[in-house]
């Protein structure tokens, strides 16, 4: 594969938006979604709420007047909970805890170079090389501001400069070079992956910026390009649904031409034979275990409780995004759970509720690994498909308590599942 798209491909994952292998989705297209990924992960619109964007006259940012922390101001989410989680994923496949980069972690340490800004800003430090291993090639940003929009959010004003590998002259020249006067600045190691996403955030940032607004440049900074820098968080489960679906064929996305079911298992869609034929290695589980199996569509709830609302909150959204209207909305009107799976089947555990003595309705407790939608299947809704579920699971379950089935979204609030053939192996979650 052409590094371009692999690279694409990797940043896109690191963000979360992982897309069927194999994807035929064109490289623009591709960087379109990367833009969005990124524009979704620094909340763009609801912080900046007219482009161009001009921050001449907004409040700068002072820890004095603020009660957290820049640091605690830029960091959205849980990265803290992130990194930890990625630290023993490494010790559990038995890697030492030395940093050896990996492109799913890019995301990551991208947000861990906007807390260094945050930290060394605040300490008097504005000039920041991120630079390769070999501090051969590498970005050169100087914060020229930190402003305050809105809900006390801080915005870095930044100007920025790539400076390719030359074999005349080092990074350290170049920055010197750039910088006559003694100045301290922050060094940072940085994969290509890394810089190239921070690369690209810069850019797509940089074309919002107002041309009204030109801060004093310093001397030797003609060159460099004039931008900004939001805090960057985990993005939701309703912009991951957005950013993952590829209606269409579920190889190339192709939704002009008309699509074909696989006849075996009537549960993914082609534009052609080419397209089923190159997904045959990855489908062929799935369809093996679906082969003959009954799908039953139903209606789902998002509570158990008749005028009790549950909002689910996933471990990588961020507290920020709980809304006074998520909170107190009514079961009623409550928004359906985000798709992010598109019209694909994927997999789902099935709970029961085996304590009918405490009031609770009988209803079967449903979830996506990602955890992007918990919901319930009430016997008082379809006694049908509660009847087939639960004793499924009690028949095959786990302790004939939970069980692991093949799901699809069929509608707002209804799913199809086939209740009478498990996957080849159950998952671990
Ligand atoms: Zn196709
Ligand atoms: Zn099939």
């Amino acid at each position: 594969m052409d590094p371009l798209r692999q690279d694409l491909l990797n940043q896109l994952a690191a963000i979360g938006v992982v897309l069927p292998k194999g994807t035929k989705m064109p490289n623009d297209a591709l960087e379109k979604r990367l833009n969005q990924a990124l524009d979704a992960s620094q909340t763009f619109t609801e912080i900046i709420t007219s482009v161009p964007f001009n921050p001449t006259g907004l409040n700068t940012w002072s820890s004095s007047t603020h009660s957290e922390s820049l640091i605690q101001a830029v960091q959205r989410g849980n990265l803290i909970e992130a990194m930890r989680n990625a630290a023993s994923q490494q010790m559990a496949s038995g890697q030492s805890l030395v940093k050896h980069p990996k492109a799913e972690d890019t995301f990551m340490e991208v947000r861990q170079c906007m807390l260094q800004f945050a930290k060394h800003w605040e300490d008097g430090i504005s000039i920041f090389v991120l630079q390769d291993e070999a501090q051969e090639s590498g970005i050169i940003i100087r914060i020229i501001e930190t402003y305050v929009v809105k809900d006390e959010c801080p915005v870095f004003v930044v100007i920025y400069k790539k400076i390719k590998k030359s074999s005349d002259s080092t990074l350290r020249k170049v920055v010197g070079s750039i910088f006559t006067a003694q100045i301290a600045a922050g060094n940072m190691s940085t994969t290509p992956l890394e810089r190239d996403m921070l690369a690209k955030l810069l850019l797509l940032n940089s074309k919002r910026l107002s041309s009204d607004h030109n801060p004093e440049r310093r001397k030797n900074e003609d060159s460099f390009r004039l931008s900004f820098l939001l805090p960057l968080g985990p993005i939701s489960m309703q912009d991951l649904g957005k950013l993952t679906n590829t209606s269409g064929c579920a190889v190339c996305g192709d939704t002009h031409k008309a699509l074909r079911r696989c006849a075996d298992c009537q549960s993914i869609s082609y534009c052609s034979q080419e397209c089923q034929r190159g997904d045959w290695k990855q489908h062929k589980a799935s369809c093996r275990s679906l082969k003959g199996g009954h799908w039953r569509s139903f209606p789902f709830r998002l509570t158990s409780m008749p005028g009790m609302y549950q909002f689910i909150m996933n471990r990588f959204d961020s507290p920020e995004r709980m809304d006074a209207k998520t909170i107190t909305g009514s079961p009623d009107d409550a928004d359906p759970p985000p798709n992010i799976h598109g019209d694909k089947v994927f997999i789902v555990k099935l709970q029961v509720a085996v304590n009918t003595g405490s009031g609770i309705p009988q209803n079967v407790f449903i979830y996506d690994r990602q955890k992007s939608f918990q919901v319930y299947l009430m016997a008082d809704d379809d006694a049908n498909a509660f009847r087939d579920a639960a004793s499924a699971i009690q028949t095959t379950g786990w302790k004939g308590l939970k069980m692991y089935r093949w799901a699809k979204r069929t509608g707002d609030f209804e799913l199809s599942v086939c209740f009478d053939r498990a996957p080849e192996k159950d998952p671990q979650w």
